[in-house]
């Protein structure tokens, strides 16, 4: 079974009911983190089941916490069989590893392996017992990667951050059982806004339908710039036929 947390639904800015992007998979006693910028990565991460992390971009939304929870993985670490794996963007790393030392100063990190991608539209990440992870270029204001991930039990796309639309995008999330797509603007926002790396209700509904996705999950959005959910699920429902859900921090599902 493939259990599937959403850790935060935030845009950049956190608010009391909602903590920024991280994502948790876990399947066979093992966990899969895309992202770290939700400090529940701190208590919902097992330091010896966490296998490996899944950077999309170096903005302080999606990497905030990582510093802290590689402190963690430290006091652990004799324990571990393997490293942790984190898997970025080819030039992201030494940004992500002078990040780490700010919270592990005097610290061997044996127990930390990076894998830089050279990813320029669409890659293979990860091929390995049944799991399938790929990645494509997202349109975003700074270099960023958007993970699906093939498990024999379905597959779960996540796609933020990026503005709709995205070929890449919409050709690794093709068939997803979820689609977690991000939506940081209302469906009337002016174009020339939401062009510079965010999407729309209406872009996460073309993006969910252009990829035949089953469900549609929202998360990165503004809770108090989508109060009305009846409205914000009516933009979408402009192009996407299938579930609609908005997701509240730590909404978990599982597949099967
Ligand atoms: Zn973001
Ligand atoms: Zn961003």
């Amino acid at each position: 079974m493939l259990k599937v947390k959403i850790l935060g639904t935030a845009t950049a800015v956190p608010r009391w009911k909602q903590s920024r992007t991280a994502f948790l998979l876990e399947r066979d006693n093992k966990q899969f983190l895309v992202d770290c910028g939700s400090r529940r990565i701190l208590y919902k991460t097992n330091p010896l089941s966490l296998s490996k992390i899944f950077i999309s971009h170096l903005h302080a939304d999606h990497i905030q916490y990582l510093g802290l929870l590689i402190l963690k993985l430290f006091f652990t670490h004799l324990f571990r069989a393997k490293p942790v794996e984190i898997y970025c963007l080819r030039g992201h790393k030494k940004y992500l590893q002078h990040y780490i030392r700010i919270f592990t100063p005097a610290i061997k990190l044996k127990f930390v392996e990076f894998i830089e991608l050279d990813i320029k539209n669409i890659g293979t990440v990860f091929q390995n017992n049944g799991m399938e992870v790929s990645a494509a270029r997202a349109t975003h204001a700074h270099p960023t990667l958007c993970y699906s991930f093939k498990f024999p039990e379905g597959k779960v796309m996540f796609a933020s951050d990026t503005c709709a639309n995205n070929r890449n995008i919409i050709k690794i999330a093709k068939n997803s059982d979820y689609l977690i797509h991000e939506c940081v603007f209302r469906s009337s926002f002016p174009k020339q806004y939401s062009k510079r790396g965010h999407s729309t209700t209406r872009g996460a509904g073309l993006d969910a339908r252009l990829s035949h996705s089953k469900n549609l999950i929202i998360t990165h959005y503004n809770i108090n710039r989508f109060k009305d959910r009846k409205k914000m699920v009516a933009e979408i429902r402009d192009e996407y036929d299938g579930k609609i859900i908005i997701a509240d921090d730590m909404l978990t599902f599982s597949i099967p």
